[in-house]
């Protein structure tokens, strides 16, 4: 595997988002991949605007380009789609045709370059999926992002045309996708995945198409991921700022953007200060604070649960069928709500009165051969969901009566004398207050439940 790189920055990242080249760099030095700047570089070209001005001129820059690359001896890594397509696209034109090839080289000795068109060019994504891996990447992190839904959107230029970049299948890719599963994150399907930012139809002046691509797919997005990820500063600039733009002017989509090695640096253990992710216009401290709130309740599941254990558990389902309240109510599936707790979805689960109808029967505890019994999920799921305020109003209810009189129901002397009842002996409440540090006054706000 190649640990060192020739970096190829293009004309967006230095000149409008200096913080995603800073996070580059940092999480590249991170995961030990060393990467050189080059003197001598100019814009790869863009390929809507110098292509159309005129074809020479685009290939012979973008020749001019991977020549000094391949002078240095190293493969050249680019984190934007728009340059990775253009060098590669004319690295594979001029290695296709000995006419061509002879052309190019011949115009480039004129300014003392030596072209053999040996060159590698990689994208950022391909550097980290293909020859750092992904299993790599995962044992690296050192804060997932457990329970956090990352729509990824890769761009067209990064895929097609598919015959020429080789990067993965151009309609139905799953590289970055894998990429986000190994930070631990969910990445989550969406009908609009391969809808394309729109940013070309900006440069065409086609405003208002460019917004509507946009925001077709920030509208697909709502409800459903926490935050989308590219890997091109075109894409970037158009999800992020050209929704900021619609945020000024009311429209609140409110999914919030990152680059793919921001996510990577946060699971790293850089700080979003370090990062630069308040240069943001769409903000992105809701995203890092959920993740946060998650990653302290998902630390607090593992006190409680063996994570291996609810693995096997999910895998089983010997003890569905003898689960009294799962044979009675089809809507009670144990086991879908392990899958969810497995994933992270803390947020849905909590919400979910499916898992206050487990009775706590013990069935599955009494049945189960790796003694895990999956009620034990579902006591932790109770204690966590009723210190979010999360529990069904009778569970509440009865919450609050305890914790303000330290029983269920007042003794009813009244009525027990009427069947000629002795009067009970006082009770413990005053001792177990006490004991428990309770004023009586707990009842009256919201929950401060302590699972036993
Ligand atoms: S999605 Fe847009 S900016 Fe990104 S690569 Fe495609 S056209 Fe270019
Ligand atoms: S303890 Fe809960 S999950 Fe287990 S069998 Fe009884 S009702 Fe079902
Ligand atoms: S509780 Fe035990 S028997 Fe039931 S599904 Fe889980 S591992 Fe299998």
């Amino acid at each position: 595997m190649a640990t060192k790189y020739a970096v190829f920055w293009g004309c967006q990242i230095p000149s409008r988002l200096p913080f995603f080249e800073k996070s580059i760099r940092l999480v590249l030095e991170q995961i030990g991949i060393e990467i050189i700047d080059l003197p001598g570089f100019t814009c790869c070209p863009e390929k809507t605007l110098v292509k159309s001005y005129a074809e020479d001129a685009w290939l012979l820059t973008a020749a001019r380009n991977l020549a000094v690359a391949e002078a240095s001896g190293l493969p050249l890594l680019t984190p934007c789609n728009g340059c990775y397509s253009t060098l590669k696209t004319v690295l594979g034109k001029i290695k296709d045709s000995v006419d061509l090839k002879e052309n190019v080289s011949r115009r480039l000795r004129e300014v003392n370059l030596d072209f053999k068109g040996s060159i590698v060019v990689k994208h950022l994504v391909e550097v980290l999926h293909d020859d750092v891996g992904a299993a790599k990447i995962g044992m690296q992190v050192k804060y997932p992002l457990t329970g956090m839904r990352i729509a990824v959107h890769y761009g067209c230029h990064l895929l097609r045309p598919s015959a020429r970049l080789r990067f993965d299948d151009p309609f139905h890719p799953e590289k970055l996708d894998t990429l986000v599963r190994a930070l631990g994150a969910e990445s989550c399907s969406y009908d609009t995945k391969m809808l394309c930012c729109g940013s070309g139809l900006g440069f065409a002046g086609a405003q208002e198409e460019a917004t509507a691509l946009l925001r077709k797919k920030l509208l697909d997005l709502r409800g459903r991921a926490d935050a989308l990820t590219v890997v091109c500063p075109a894409c970037f600039i158009q999800y992020d700022q050209r929704q900021f733009i619609l945020q000024r002017q009311g429209e609140q989509l409110g999914i919030p953007v990152f680059g793919y090695q921001e996510l990577l640096g946060l699971a790293l253990g850089l700080s979003a200060d370090a990062l630069g992710l308040d240069e943001h216009r769409v903000k992105t401290d809701g995203f890092v604070q959920t993740w946060r709130e998650r990653a302290e309740i998902i630390g607090r599941i593992k006190e409680h649960l063996d994570l291996a254990a609810l693995k096997r558990c999910y895998g089983c389902g010997a003890c569905l069928e003898d689960c009294p309240v799962a044979q009675l109510d089809g809507s009670f599936r144990p086991r879908e709500i392990i899958g969810d707790l497995l994933k992270g979805n803390l947020a849905d689960l909590f919400q979910n009165q499916a898992i206050w109808q487990c009775l706590e029967c013990h069935t599955c505890s009494e049945l189960c051969p790796q003694k895990f019994g999956m009620e034990r999920v579902f006591t932790v799921l109770k204690g966590l969901a009723a210190e979010q305020g999360c529990a069904p109003s009778p569970i509440q209810g009865g919450i609050k009566t305890f914790l303000k009189t330290a029983r269920l129901g007042v003794v009813d002397e009244k009525a027990r004398k009427k069947f000629g009842l002795e009067a009970l002996p006082p009770g413990g409440e005053a001792e177990l207050r006490k004991l428990l540090g309770l004023t009586g006054q707990e009842g009256r706000g919201g929950s401060s439940h302590e699972r036993s």
